[in-house]
């Protein structure tokens, strides 16, 4: 519109275009300019080019997350959380990029490069430490209903020549309820050979534990959002609830985001098997990551 959306005429066209995209995502027929949409856009297209350079020119770090078991302390696992600083506008929020990434091919691009590089960590660290425990890899719900997926993953286990128990895939419960069948066959694949299947943030999504316990899971996590309600009398009963029907299926459950003390006495003493958060450590650097296993168990340094 002139002249309220700009004075000059030059920059209406690209106006236009905007309004015109937005529109498009959702459908409409018809959009009109509005600049918050326009920086939400804006900001998109910025991220997805950043990303696309990002990820050829190998600028995306791997952070590794502990996942402690609860009774002792020591470490069960690790997660790999991606992180991109990018060089002019510094850290950018996995948070922020995964779901932009998601809506377009870029989500596979950033989940393949995820995949080779957590294998080849794991092949490094094995290398030294013969029992490093298994690193578990988010993938996107687009990327998991891809048929054949599962074939990329056994593929990059074998080429990097590592066992396939140390490496879990995450998968959020909307990416094995609500999506294909493809999905299914992949989560059947995977889980037939070995590799290790945990469900992310449960409880967000509508499956119910009675449906995961069919699809053979490994793990399940339990949302921070209810971990940070553990202290009052219902978020007590729903996480202990979720604790003891997972076990009785020999579903190992792990709470995310745990940061008191008093969140950890509790989930112990509910019965929680492992527990991730920044009260026992944040994401590291992969050398750190290592480095805080083997203080733990020199022994089984070669
Ligand atoms: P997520 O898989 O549920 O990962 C847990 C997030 O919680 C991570 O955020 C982690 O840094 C954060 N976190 C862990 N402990 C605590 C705590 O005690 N307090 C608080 N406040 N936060 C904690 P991050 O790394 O920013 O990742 C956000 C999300 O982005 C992840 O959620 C995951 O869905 C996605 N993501 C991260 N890395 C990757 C990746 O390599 N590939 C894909 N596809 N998605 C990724
Ligand atoms: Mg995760
Ligand atoms: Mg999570």
């Amino acid at each position: 519109m002139y002249p309220e959306d700009s004075e000059v005429i030059e920059v209406l066209p690209e106006l236009a275009e905007s309004a015109n995209g937005f529109a498009r995502d959702r459908n409409q027929r018809i959009g009109i300019f509005d600049f918050e949409h326009h920086k939400v856009l804006h900001r998109q297209i910025e991220i997805e080019q950043g990303l696309k350079d990002a990820i050829e020119n190998h600028q995306l770090a791997i952070y590794l997350q502990p996942k402690y078991r609860i009774s002792d302390k020591s470490i069960a696992g690790y997660e790999a959380l991606v992180r991109w600083h990018h060089p002019r506008e510094g850290f950018i929020s996995p948070g922020e990029f995964v779901p932009i990434a998601e809506k377009s091919s870029l989500g596979l691009e950033l989940d393949h490069y995820v995949l080779v590089r957590v294998f080849e960590l794991i092949a490094s660290a094995r290398a030294t430490i013969r029992d490093f425990p298994p690193v578990a890899i988010n993938i996107t719900p687009a990327h998991f209903s891809r048929v054949d997926f599962h074939k990329l993953v056994l593929a990059g286990i074998a080429d990097a020549n590592i066992p396939i128990e140390s490496v879990e895939l995450e998968i959020t419960e909307g990416a094995v309820m609500e999506r294909s069948e493809e999905a299914r066959q992949n989560l059947d694949a995977l889980r037939s050979q070995g590799v290790r299947i945990a469900i992310d943030d449960f409880g967000t999504g509508y499956s119910s534990l009675n449906y995961l316990r069919y699809l053979g899971i490994d793990d399940l996590k339990i949302d921070k959002t209810f971990v940070d309600e553990v202290l009052t009398e219902k978020g007590k009963i729903i996480v202990k609830s979720i604790i003891d029907i997972a076990a009785a299926h020999d579903i190992q459950v792990v709470a995310e985001g745990v940061e008191t003390a008093q969140q950890f006495e509790l989930l112990r003493e509910m019965g929680c098997h492992l527990c991730q958060g920044y009260l026992l450590s944040k994401p590291l650097p992969v050398d750190e990551a290592i480095e805080l296993f083997s203080q733990q168990s020199p022994a089984q340094t070669q």
